[in-house]
């Protein structure tokens, strides 16, 4: 079994000096989410018959049975990469108390993105004990990525969402709409709905950021990704 102990895995994050976990969606999904005031796993969504914007890895999520996972990185994507996240634009950002301060149970992490994994043993998927953890985690490495598979699929995220960084396409829809503005007011509204006030941040790129270039090249994508209503 390649479940750690949270309490490791949180030490070798503080060890790291990592200080926040993100998770990236699309702006519907992450309206859900706010509703729901939990992080919840795509097949969670399906399952209660609420909306949630079609990812690139559905088919293989459920190929791995990571279907009823809850995903987290120890970096944000965009910032390192340089370009968009394709999970969607929204990246919550959550303090890494999180981890001892919630029931989060066993926290499982992944050594590479599962899109890699074809071929691969569960040795060479996830991390097997803490010294692995030790020995092979690396700060900003996005492959490795922290799986919550015992929390019913759902990770309430009380207090511990600490703030919202939102992209920032430039562009507007067919009805001349700024996406930025329609999706900042689609998760203020989902905010109120459930009695949240969490700050958003609009992201702040790099010159060499390449994001609004993919965002541009790929529009109907995008106002997918962007679209609070979807
Ligand atoms: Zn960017």
């Amino acid at each position: 079994m390649a479940g750690l102990p949270s309490k490791h895995v949180y030490e070798e994050l503080k060890a790291l000096h990592v200080t926040e976990l993100h998770h990236a969606n699309s702006v519907a999904t992450s309206c859900l989410f706010l509703r729901e005031k939990s992080l919840l796993s795509r097949g969670t969504v399906e399952r209660s018959g609420l909306k949630q914007t079609p990812q690139k890895s559905d088919s293989q999520d459920r190929v791995y049975s990571i279907w009823y996972d809850v995903f987290m990185d120890t970096v944000d994507i965009h910032n390192r990469a340089s370009r968009y996240n394709e999970y969607g634009p929204v990246t919550f950002v959550f303090d890494v108390d999180l981890i001892p301060k919630t029931n989060t149970g066993k926290i499982w992490v992944t050594k590479c993105n599962p899109m890699y994994w074809a071929g691969k043993s569960e040795g060479n998927r996830w991390f097997q004990n803490k010294h692995e953890l030790s020995e092979e985690f690396i700060k900003g490495d996005f492959g490795q990525m922290l799986v919550f598979r015992h929390c019913g699929g759902e990770l309430p995220f009380g207090r511990f969402l600490t703030r919202i960084v939102l992209d920032d396409p430039k562009l507007r829809n067919e009805d001349g709409v700024d996406l930025y503005s329609m999706a900042y007011g689609g998760l203020r509204a989902a905010m109120s709905e459930s009695g949240l006030n969490i700050p958003i941040e609009r992201r702040d790129c790099s010159l060499r950021c390449k994001c609004r270039k993919g965002y541009k090249d790929d529009e109907n994508r995008t106002y997918q990704m962007f679209d609070p209503f979807l």
